[in-house]
């Protein structure tokens, strides 16, 4: 079972994956995660990839695709996999397409008011990573985090001009890769309230078990 994610930064794709992945006992591949994994562990590819980083520019497709496919010959992918953040441009869609044969796609979809609203009360912890929500998932004590005690920032990129300068770049990036898929994507609503996440992932397992 081969299933696509697309959703703009604060749909709770994140979220979703996490749910859905432990129903289908299918790993949740995120390209990028990837290849921070293999730049930290110092492989082949990940030195050839940083060489680009370093410079600011985009990892070349192949590369890529490269990762991707080491991932994908581990064992837990032998039952399919979920992989978000990928493809990124109509190239990788067509590369996909050719490599596998992908059963879902899915787009969350919600305006982009509520992006901001969420994403702008989003705080992290710099010292251990950990990832607060002001309305959502506020600290126990307001500012600190609970796990470490350590001052809670907000990340630059999550402030709303940076938002809506995400938001854009996602858009550009995206809607041909979705114009590409045309029909073959579902778009699943994760607009409102907290538990939209939630429904969403329900709705997804009654698309992938018939149910609906
Ligand atoms: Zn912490």
């Amino acid at each position: 079972m081969i299933i696509v994610f697309f959703g703009p930064p604060g749909s709770g794709k994140g979220t979703i994956a996490s749910i859905v992945k432990k129903e289908l006992g299918i790993p949740h591949i995120s390209t990028g995660d990837l290849l921070r994994e293999e730049v930290k562990n110092k492989t082949d590819l990940g030195i050839k990839a940083k060489s680009y980083m370093d410079r600011g520019e985009l990892v070349p497709d192949d590369l890529v695709l490269e990762v991707l496919k080491r991932r994908i010959e581990k064992p837990d992918c032998k039952n399919g996999f979920i992989l978000d953040g990928y493809p990124r441009n109509v190239e990788q869609a067509k590369t996909l397409d050719r490599t596998f044969k992908i059963d879902y796609i899915f787009n969350f979809v919600l305006s982009e008011d509520e992006i901001i609203r969420r994403l702008s009360n989003r705080r992290i912890c710099p010292k251990c990573g950990a990832i607060y929500n002001l309305i959502s998932m506020p600290p126990k004590t307001p500012g600190i985090c609970d796990q470490c005690g350590t001052a809670l920032i907000q990340r630059e990129d999550d402030k709303p001009e940076a938002i809506r300068e995400r938001l854009k770049i996602y858009k550009e990036q995206t809607e041909p890769v979705l114009e590409y898929y045309g029909d073959r994507v579902i778009n699943i609503s994760t607009e409102n309230g907290f538990t939209a996440s939630k429904r969403a992932s329900k709705q997804i397992l009654k698309i992938i078990r018939g149910e609906i």
